[in-house]
């Protein structure tokens, strides 16, 4: 499937307000965004780095993915995205390969982005999500 870039890294924090300091005024990134996902029981504050950024994902409800992910973990990088062309091929292509998938198709997520995630189970412990921007 070739991904052409990390497209973000999503790190579960257990409050934006008091993460958000330290991208801010320790690696002096500027937070450009501050988005729910009401879907995924999420909010997110978003970073540049490059072309790669880095979302923050807070819980709006201990039932929701991050919610559990803390509840179990704690804080710390909690999924990877890679750019990929064409969200629905690359899942295809990866089923055909016996990788388990969470999303067998592409969902809306946060940015407007299409994302669907790979099994951590496949994939070497750590939640892979594949994303790519709509078509323009
Ligand atoms: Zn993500």
């Amino acid at each position: 499937m070739k991904p052409t870039h990390i497209e973000h890294l999503g790190i579960a924090v257990n409050s934006l307000e008091e993460s958000i300091p330290f991208f801010e005024n320790v690696l002096g990134l500027k937070c450009y965004s501050i988005e729910e996902v009401a879907d995924q029981k999420v909010k997110t504050a978003f970073f540049l780095v490059g072309q790669t950024k880095i979302e923050l994902l807070e819980s709006t409800d201990p039932e929701g993915p991050i919610g559990k992910f803390l509840a179990n973990k704690g804080q710390g990088v909690h999924h990877v995205a890679f750019a990929v062309e064409g969200v629905q091929k690359a899942l295809d292509f990866a089923a055909d390969k016996g990788i388990r998938l969470i999303d067998k198709t592409p969902r809306k997520g946060a940015e407007g982005l299409s994302i669907a995630f790979l099994h951590p189970k496949s994939t070497c412990g750590v939640l892979m999500e594949l994303c790519e921007h709509p078509q323009k």
